[in-house]
């Protein structure tokens, strides 16, 4: 797959003709009906043109995986770059149709046909954007909660033709489907049933260029890496090698991660993170114990979800066998197409089974961790336990600030405005007493004001709401870790773990520890994409915005009222 990749000369002297068996396909559709076979074709091999089909556990019976159709189908990372006119999403619009009218040149348009088809795909994508629910509302797993028969999603949106779109890509004959975002069919319906057939061959062409763009030749890549430039402000394309490894990574990720934890993962890693976890889910016992604002009955419910909590550290016991993927030496598309096609069968075949428990949802060499409300787990991949997260050579105050605190903020993720909805099983459930529920809500509201007076570039702040699980993660985390690690120094007969060291205390290492991980710098138009795709604060808030509620980090370093570290209200949730 590597190697396909890296042989640049073969791949740019094929120009478009890998590609052109797909585009072939659509342009010989003959009508609506048959376009909605075409794209659960496409759907399989990468391209996700109009929505999303997959398969998740269900949120009112988590043991249970059932099939889920959402929102999707456009170019831009979010709704907003379509229907908002604040000057950086109208220039995003802007470079869409030049990427596209320079995509749909090189694939033999005139340049009048090629700048119609790429106004055609922005007329589409923002009728798409404009029945698309806004990202902050998303995270209220209520408004992604519509399950229904599969008769019933099937009338919500005749003109999808989802029966024979279900046939296509080889579901099983389910009876029930959670439509997320069921308006999204019901409006998109309409703009399907008034659109003629060249129009939305015209689209469903766009995104299976733009989604073999990247594996193409160096013209196509180029006009890739154009769009991705203006989104981010990136200035120089990233080494092939790198896109080489990530395209491995991102495709056959178990099998790169089995050579990837011989070389990196040892037994030491495991033992020193399993005590780590252990302090850490007692820190945050004892915090839950100690909260003023919870009443008995939830503390007990709190507690009982906490002590569900499952971890998983460095690598799955099975690993994914991809034997029946064919990778071939001269065929970098088509191994792109068949390793997604492989994945893509993998999730359908899923549905109306068992949750599959020991599943991981990242692959093992990755720098990242999460929480899975729906497993109720933590996991670690062996890619995030190397400096600075997790260093070795390092004293225990500097690893409680950087993997303490992410162990901290992963097990917080249990109980911020999206987690504290599910129940130890992982079902959609509330176990809260009302005014318990109002008093989170309360707190929880102090942290999203808090974020949303942050500026993160020129005069765009941001959104407290979209953070909000985040940063109240990040807060509980660093509490609960420094919590643990005070214990740890208590505890310690030696007097060791109490000692200063380089003239440091334990204390303001745990803080510089902390500091490093999110130590980043931005160009401004990654900064602006941040502010309104993601969930993360920047570095500089994920870090100025915990400590600055942190009495702690005040006694650590000395900080008095009205310094810039001590923050006039200081949220509390976790
Ligand atoms: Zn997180």
């Amino acid at each position: 797959m590597y190697g396909s990749c890296m042989d640049e000369k073969a791949v740019n002297a094929k120009g478009l003709a890998p590609l052109k068996p797909e585009l072939d396909r659509i342009a010989a559709v003959k009508d609506k009906s048959a376009l909605m076979e075409e794209i659960a074709h496409l759907h399989l091999v990468g391209p996700n043109a109009l929505f999303n089909f997959f398969s998740n556990s269900d949120l009112h019976n988590a043991d249970q995986v059932i099939a889920y159709l959402s929102q999707g189908g456009l170019s831009l990372p979010d709704r907003d770059y379509y229907v908002k006119d604040d000057s950086d999403k109208v220039e995003m619009r802007k470079h869409l149709v030049e990427y596209a009218t320079e995509v749909f040149t090189l694939a033999g348009q005139t340049s009048q046909e090629a700048a119609k088809s790429a106004q055609t795909v922005l007329m589409i994508e923002t009728l798409l954007a404009a029945d698309s629910v806004e990202r902050t509302k998303l995270r209220d797993p209520k408004n992604r909660d519509h399950k229904m028969t599969r008769e019933e999603a099937i009338a919500l949106a005749p003109e999808f033709n989802l029966s024979r779109y279900f046939a296509a890509v080889g579901a099983p004959n389910f009876t029930s489907v959670n439509v997320s975002t069921p308006d999204f069919f019901r409006q998109v319906n309409g703009i399907v049933a008034a659109m003629p057939l060249d129009a939305l061959k015209t689209y469903v062409t766009w995104h299976t260029l733009r989604g073999a763009a990247p594996w193409l030749s160096e013209p196509f890549v180029r006009a890739n890496f154009k769009m991705r430039q203006a989104l981010t402000g990136q200035k120089q394309i990233q080494d092939r090698w790198k896109r080489c490894v990530n395209l491995v990574d991102g495709s056959l990720g178990e099998a790169l991660g089995q050579r990837y934890v011989d070389l990196t993962f040892g037994a030491e890693g495991k033992q020193r993170m399993l005590k780590m976890v252990d302090a850490l889910e007692k820190s945050l016992d004892d915090d839950i114990h100690g909260l003023s604002w919870m009443s008995d009955d939830t503390k007990k419910q709190a507690k009982g979800k906490l002590q569900a909590i499952r971890n998983k550290i460095g690598y799955p016991d099975a690993w994914r066998d991809y034997s029946s993927v064919v990778i071939k030496s001269d065929d970098l598309l088509g191994n792109v197409e068949r390793t997604s096609e492989f994945e893509s069968k993998r999730q359908i075949a899923k549905i109306d089974k068992p949750l599959d428990r020991k599943e991981w949802g990242m692959t093992p060499p990755t720098v990242n961790a999460y929480y899975n409300p729906a497993y109720n787990e933590i996991v670690f991949p062996a890619g995030i336990l190397q400096p600075p997260f997790f260093d070795k050579s390092m004293d225990d105050a500097v690893n409680f600030g950087g993997i303490g605190l992410v162990i901290g903020h992963e097990l917080t993720h249990g109980f911020d405005d999206q987690g504290r909805k599910f129940d130890p099983q992982g079902n959609l459930r509330d176990w809260w007493t009302e005014t318990d529920g109002k008093e989170f809500e309360k707190r929880v509201s102090c942290v999203a004001d808090e974020y949303s007076n942050f500026v993160a570039v020129d005069n765009m702040k941001l959104n407290g709401r979209l953070t909000l699980g985040e940063n109240t993660a990040d807060n509980g985390g660093a509490r609960i870790a420094l919590a643990a690690l005070e214990h740890m120094i208590a505890d310690d007969k030696t007097g060791k773990e109490g000692q200063s060291i380089d003239g440091y205390t334990p204390e303001q290492r745990f803080f510089l520890g902390f500091g490093r991980v999110w130590c980043e710098k931005q160009r401004p138009e990654n900064l602006r994409l941040q502010v309104t795709t993601n969930p993360h604060s920047p570095g500089k808030y994920r870090v100025n915005g915990v400590v600055q509620n942190m009495p702690e980090f005040q006694k650590a370093w000395g900080c008095k009222a009205g310094q810039p570290m001590v923050a006039e209200n200081a949220c509390h949730v976790w």
